[in-house]
């Protein structure tokens, strides 16, 4: 749910940092804010440019404290060898991408607090810095230290709060999971309080907004943002646990359905994607499988367009929505195409057709595995 585009700054620390391009939009919100609300009462005088100056200043402090919390997490992360593919900035904060999940839950406790105490770092930094500042004087230097330690000190509170999918949330989820010895059952707990975190925010927003207190549509945005992440982060958490060991072969869907790639895109749309309404088909050249084409390119399309167009020319090749029967279906999750898409065609050594997994295939799986281990004697798992 987090948007993948983003556009890369630098790699520090071995690890890339990406800017979403709207992230320009919250960084001139948050200069104009300071600029007019925080700065003219504090500083008495103040020339105009000089608020902006500062407010620019103070916001791309904040981003840089943002930066310096989510490295926190992806330096210990890659530490205990959870493979880290960059940092993002994008509009509700900072997010380290990691591809798998940690193994133990020493592991997940040591990341998940690894931010915030980077956090609480710098807010007391801050904090201190204000008092050796002389109480008279230097009124702006005075603004700019003070907002940097209130807001580090929020983002502290913000963050350790145990709604999961936030880093409160995750060092639940380790302790849940080092007291039980049960990742999953750790994971569907933090999960549910998570959810009611956001309804719990949702409800207070909408409350506040219509009494009068606009800033809780805010709240209401980051509640429904809390209940989408926590309702994913579970079934990828679950699914990462249901499925680390399970190959491609034991969850595809036979046989595949495939369309030439000289067929005209009409012709395929004609003899099989009206029939079969999958999002996306695999692409074969003779017998072998190239790529994969995705109905929502089709879809786009003009009639007119259809007729001339070859399905080759609207394939997606990118190889990693090719999969032999022995890859490991929670690998496969975490492959940025693979959810782009939501299919990968499973081939044999030759590249021919094996079938098809899709991510329905896999929550089908989920679900069976959800009811079966909830009835089944041997593993007693509370639905929570
Ligand atoms: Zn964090």
């Amino acid at each position: 749910m987090i948007p993948r585009r983003t556009i890369r700054i630098g790699t520090f620390a071995g690890i890339p940092l990406g800017i979403h391009p709207l992230w320009i939009v919250i960084l001139g919100l948050f200069t104009w804010s300071l600029a007019v609300g925080w700065y003219p009462p504090r500083v008495d005088g103040i020339a105009t440019w000089a608020a902006w100056a500062l407010g620019l200043l103070s916001a791309l402090l904040l981003f840089a404290s943002i930066v310096a919390h989510e490295y926190g997490h992806a330096i210990v992360a890659r530490r205990r060898g959870i493979e880290v593919e960059e940092i993002d900035l994008w509009l509700l904060g900072g997010v380290a991408r990691m591809r798998g999940a940690a193994r133990r839950p020493q592991d997940e406790l040591a990341y998940a607090s690894a931010g915030p105490a980077v956090t609480l770092v710098v807010a007391a930094a801050c904090g201190l810095l204000l008092l050796a500042l002389p109480a008279h004087g230097l009124p702006a230097l005075r603004a700019l230290v003070a907002y940097e330690a209130l807001v580090n000190a929020a983002l502290l509170v913000f963050n350790m709060l145990p709604a999961f999918p936030l880093d409160g949330g995750r060092v639940m989820r380790a302790l849940i999971w080092r007291a039980t010895g049960d990742p999953l059952r750790a994971t569907r707990t933090a999960a549910a309080v998570g959810r009611g975190f956001g309804f719990f925010f949702i409800a207070f927003g909408m409350l506040g907004a219509f009494s009068g207190a606009p800033g809780g549509l805010w709240l209401a945005v980051i509640g429904f943002f809390l209940l989408g992440a926590a309702g994913a982060e579970a079934l990828h958490a679950e699914a990462e646990e249901l499925f680390h060991d399970v190959p491609a072969r034991d969850l595809m869907s036979t046989p595949a359905l495939c369309i030439a790639a000289d067929s005209s895109v009409a012709q395929a749309v004609r003899d099989v994607m009206v029939l079969h309404p999958h999002p996306a088909f695999p692409v074969v050249d003779g017998e072998r499988v190239i790529g994969m084409l995705a109905s929502g390119r089709v879809e786009r399309l003009p009639a007119a367009e259809r007729e001339a167009l070859l399905v080759r020319e609207l394939t997606d090749f990118d190889p990693a929505l090719l999969v032999t029967a022995d890859a490991n279906v929670a690998g496969l999750l975490d492959v940025p195409s693979f959810a782009r898409v939501m299919r990968a065609a499973v081939v044999d050594a030759a590249g021919r057709p094996l079938g098809v997994l899709s991510i329905t295939d896999v929550q089908r799986a989920l679900v069976a595995h959800r009811r079966l281990a909830a009835a089944g004697p041997q593993v007693p798992r509370p639905r929570v």
